[in-house]
């Protein structure tokens, strides 16, 4: 795992203002914005700034991310107007992760299509 690496991805380049994404939060440790294919009416993604590729390359050192991204769902979520909502951290390309930089998804508002 490298601390940044914002040649190859994507979400290190939408942290870094490189490309653009409609970001709904920012602080020192984290973005959050929406997805760019929502498959809900609300769907956003909390991602930590450090670059950890999955939940799979996660130790205790990164034991406090994980509870702020945890503890950052219930407040965008709310802010976002949702009541209730879901989670989901997909791990490796077996476990249906795409983009190789941790992230957590929230959805909410309606219809869930998700496959995996
Ligand atoms: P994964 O399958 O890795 O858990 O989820 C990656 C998510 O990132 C997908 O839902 C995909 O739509 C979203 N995504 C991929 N590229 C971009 C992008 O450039 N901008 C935004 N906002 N979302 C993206
Ligand atoms: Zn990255």
């Amino acid at each position: 795992m490298s601390a940044h690496n914002e040649n190859t991805c994507i979400f290190c380049k939408i942290i870094s203002g490189a490309i653009p994404a409609k970001k709904i939060y920012e602080d020192a440790d984290f973005v959050a914005f929406h997805d760019i294919k929502p498959m809900a009416k609300v769907h956003f993604l909390i991602v930590p700034k450090l670059h950890v590729e999955s939940l799979k390359d996660c130790d205790e050192t990164h034991q406090a991310m994980l509870g702020k991204a945890l503890l950052l769902a219930p407040q965008l979520a709310t802010e976002q107007g949702l009541i209730g909502f879901k989670t989901l951290i997909n791990t490796g390309p077996e476990g249906g992760q795409e983009v190789m930089h941790l992230h957590l998804h929230v959805f909410g508002g309606g219809a869930l299509s998700v496959a995996n």
